[in-house]
């Protein structure tokens, strides 16, 4: 597994402790098109196809699967958050379903973790059960997914159904991560019940562009109405007084004791 850092500058996720990555490679293809017309791709796959091209040989479009890592989070004795698949969807309809019920068993085995999960193919989350360590999100749709562009319609029909998919699986901590928040979509998070959410700017390498501050506010509104925990991306600008690193940890181990 991967420790992560809080400073930016040392690249980390800033949401979690570790990224452990027993499948790798996607191929949802991701792109957003960004206000000035640039397109960014992928975080993980500029990873796999600039830095770790050893790793993945075979190109960020292959799927990767390490059983030699399975155990990994069972060696890991003090609890933490662990991101478990960073650099791949877990739901991705390519991934086998034996593998992801192997990985699966390991966050139930690991009962001391909170394994945060997140996809952009939210149906596929209703085949499998999960563990309640398993924190249970959906990203927010890209511009651009399997060589295909997402009409602003297409990224509304996108969401809403990954919130219907939410309110079926049943796990204490079902989040969001709109990262970036490229239009405003609280509207849709009307009801959605999620626990926590990650909110974030939009970016291409280093440069990042900011979500209208309105939408980012009227977000927080919907969010702070069904006490939705939230976390922002180090990118946001935003004022310092008002700034938010929550987590649902708590209310989720509450949960888990009562
Ligand atoms: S689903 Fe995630 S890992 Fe796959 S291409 Fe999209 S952003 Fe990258």
């Amino acid at each position: 597994m991967n420790k992560q850092y809080k400073n930016e500058s040392k690249r980390g996720i800033e949401w979690t402790d570790y990224t452990w990555n027993p499948i790798g490679g996607c191929q949802h293809g991701c792109r957003w098109k960004m206000p000035d017309g640039t397109i960014a791709i992928c975080y993980a796959e500029a990873v796999a196809e600039r830095v770790a091209t050893e790793v993945y040989s075979q190109g960020f479009a292959h799927h990767y699967w390490r059983p030699e890592a399975l155990d990994e989070p069972l060696k890991l004795k003090r609890p933490a958050k662990i991101f478990l698949d960073s650099m791949s969807d877990l739901m991705g309809h390519w991934v086998p379903e034996e593998q992801v019920r192997q990985i699966l068993d390991i966050c139930r085995q690991a009962s001391h973790h909170q394994f945060q999960l997140l996809t952009k193919n939210a149906p596929r989350l209703l085949q499998f059960d999960f563990p309640p360590n398993v924190w249970v999100g959906v990203s927010a749709p890209p511009s651009v997914m399997m060589g295909r562009a997402l009409s602003y319609s297409q990224q509304v029909k996108m969401v809403k159904r990954q919130i219907e998919v939410l309110h079926e699986v049943q796990v204490p901590v079902r989040w969001m991560s709109i990262e970036p928040l490229s239009f405003d979509i609280s509207s849709l998070l009307v009801d959605s019940k999620l626990q926590w959410a990650v909110i974030g700017a939009a970016t291409n390498g280093s440069k990042a562009y900011q979500p209208r501050q309105e939408w980012v506010r009227n977000v927080l509104d919907v969010l702070d109405e069904q006490q939705t925990k939230v976390f922002f991306k180090g990118n946001l600008d935003w004022p310092a007084e008002e700034w938010r690193e929550d987590f649902p940890q708590q209310e989720h181990q509450l949960m888990l004791l009562g």
